[in-house]
C-alpha cells in the first residue's frame, strides 16, 4: 500500500503558463484583451469551428448558448439525467423546462432511441452531454434534430479533443460548450469556451458582455470610442487575459496531455480486464474518447460490499476516487419539482449505484497508476463473494 494519499484530480500547471500569467499581470490588459482573442482563435482552429467565445465557465457557455438561441419560457429542452447539475440548471434558469431521457447502457450517454418519444410541440433544443469524454451518438442525435428542426447544444465539459467518426467535438452541433475548470483536461482554473457559427457566436458575445453592441461604434468610427448600444439584458461572463494565459499554453500542450491520458487508460484496460467483479468503460468503434474520467462499474452481485464501501476501502488504501454523477432526478430540487422516482430513468439509476471513477490525470506517475491497479485488485479480492 502507498504511504501518501493519491488525490483524485490535481491540475498540471507548468512554467509556460506561470510566465504567461506574470506577463499579463505586468501588462496593461488584465481583463478581456489580446490573450483572450488569441486563445479563442487557436481554440476555434483546434476544434475546427468557425468561431469561439471564451467565457468564465462551462456553465456560462451553456447559459449563453441558450440565450443566444432564444430559448426561454414556454420551451422544452431535452437532456440527460447522467450529468453534472449545471447542464440542467441552465435550462431551469432560462425559464425553460428540462425534459430528461434515459441513457445507453454501454456509454451512459443520452439514448437517441428514447429522444423521439420525449419531443413535443414545445421542444426547442437537445442538450447531449459527452459523458466522461466519450462523444454521444451524434449521427442519431443530429438526424433527429434535423428532422424536427431542433438546435443541438452540446455539453462538452469532458470532451475537449474527443473525436466522433473523425470529426472533433466542437464542430458537430449548433453550439458546443467546453469547461476549463481545474479538474478538466485543459484548465484555466475557471473558464469555458463556446463554439459555433459566426453569427451565433457574435450574438453569444453580446449576451456575454452586458448586451452591449459595438456595431454602432464600428459604424461611427474610432473617434466615438465611448459609444455603445445596449441591445439585450446581457450577462457578465467574459474570460480574462489572466485565464487565457493559462489556456493558450494548455491548448498547445493538449495533444501531449491526451496521449498520456490514453496511455493511463490503456494501462487500466490491460491490468483490470481480468477482474470479474468490475466492468470497464466502453470506447465505441469510430470514437476517440477524451478520457476525462475513467469510470468502472462494480458487479455488485459478485461482491459482499456496496459502491460506497468500495470507495471507503480505496481511501483506506490511500487512493482517491469519486462518483460521476449522482443522477439529476434523485437530487431533491428536481425530484420534488418534477415528481421523479429513481426508476423513472432505470439505466441511469441502476448504473449510478455501481459507478466508481478512478484517478486519471497528468500528475500521475506510472507508479501511481500501478498503485491504483493494486488497490482495485486488493479490494475486489478481499470482498469477493
Ligand atoms: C465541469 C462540468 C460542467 C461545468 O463546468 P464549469 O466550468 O465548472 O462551469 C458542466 N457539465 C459537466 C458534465 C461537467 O463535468
Amino acid at each position: 500500500m502507498r504511504d501518501s494519499f493519491l488525490p483524485f484530480s490535481p491540475p498540471l500547471i507548468c512554467k509556460e503558463e506561470i510566465d504567461e500569467v506574470v506577463d499579463t499581470l505586468r501588462s496593461d490588459w488584465i481583463a478581456t484583451g489580446p490573450k483572450v482573442k488569441l486563445f479563442e482563435l487557436e481554440f476555434a482552429s483546434y476544434v475546427g469551428a468557425p468561431a469561439a467565445l471564451a467565457v468564465s465557465s462551462g456553465t456560462h457557455a451553456m447559459q449563453i448558448a441558450l440565450a443566444a438561441l432564444g430559448i426561454g419560457p414556454g420551451d422544452e429542452v431535452i437532456s440527460t439525467p447522467m450529468t453534472f447539475c449545471a447542464t440542467i440548471h441552465v435550462i431551469e434558469q432560462a425559464g425553460a423546462v428540462p425534459v430528461l431521457v434515459d441513457v445507453e447502457q454501454d456509454t451512459l450517454n443520452i439514448d437517441p432511441n428514447k429522444i423521439e418519444q420525449a419531443i413535443t410541440s414545445k421542444t426547442k433544443a437537445l442538450m447531449p452531454v459527452h459523458l466522461y469524454g466519450h462523444p454521444c451518438d451524434m449521427n442519431g442525435i443530429l438526424s433527429i434534430a434535423e428532422d424536427r428542426n431542433l438546435c443541438v447544444i452540446e455539453d462538452a465539459a469532458h470532451a475537449v479533443s474527443a473525436k466522433h467518426k473523425g470529426r472533433m467535438v466542437g464542430n458537430l452541433g449548433t453550439m458546443t460548450a467546453f469547461s476549463f475548470y481545474a479538474t478538466k483536461n485543459l484548465t484555466t482554473a475557471e473558464g469555458g469556451m463556446l463554439t459555433g457559427d459566426l453569427e451565433g457566436i457574435d450574438n453569444a458575445r453580446i449576451w456575454s458582455l452586458h448586451g452591449m453592441s459595438r456595431d454602432a461604434y464600428n459604424r461611427y468610427g474610432n473617434d466615438v470610442s465611448w459609444y455603445y448600444e445596449v441591445v439585450l439584458p446581457g450577462f457578465k461572463c467574459n474570460m480574462t487575459d489572466i485565464q487565457a494565459s493559462l489556456g493558450i499554453h494548455q491548448l498547445r500542450k493538449l495533444e501531449g496531455f491526451q496521449k498520456r491520458r490514453r496511455d493511463i487508460a490503456n494501462q487500466y484496460f490491460q491490468a483490470l480486464s481480468q477482474i470479474p467483479e468490475i466492468e470497464l468503460p466502453t470506447e465505441r468503434e469510430g470514437i476517440e474518447s477524451a478520457w476525462q474520467l475513467f469510470v468502472i462499474r462494480l458487479h455488485l452481485d459478485r461482491l459482499t460490499i456496496d459502491r460506497n464501501r468500495f470507495i471507503q476501502e480505496m481511501k483506506a488504501l490511500n487512493i482517491g476516487t469519486s462518483v460521476h454523477f449522482i443522477p439529476i432526478h434523485i437530487h431533491p430540487y428536481y425530484r420534488d419539482k418534477y415528481n421523479y422516482r429513481p426508476n423513472d430513468f432505470p439505466v441511469a439509476h441502476n448504473n449510478y449505484l455501481r459507478l466508481v471513477s478512478l484517478p486519471i490525470n497528468l500528475r500521475m506517475s506510472n507508479q501511481d497508476v500501478d498503485d491504483v491497479i493494486e488497490a482495485v485488485h486488493d479490494v475486489t479480492t478481499h470482498y469477493r463473494r
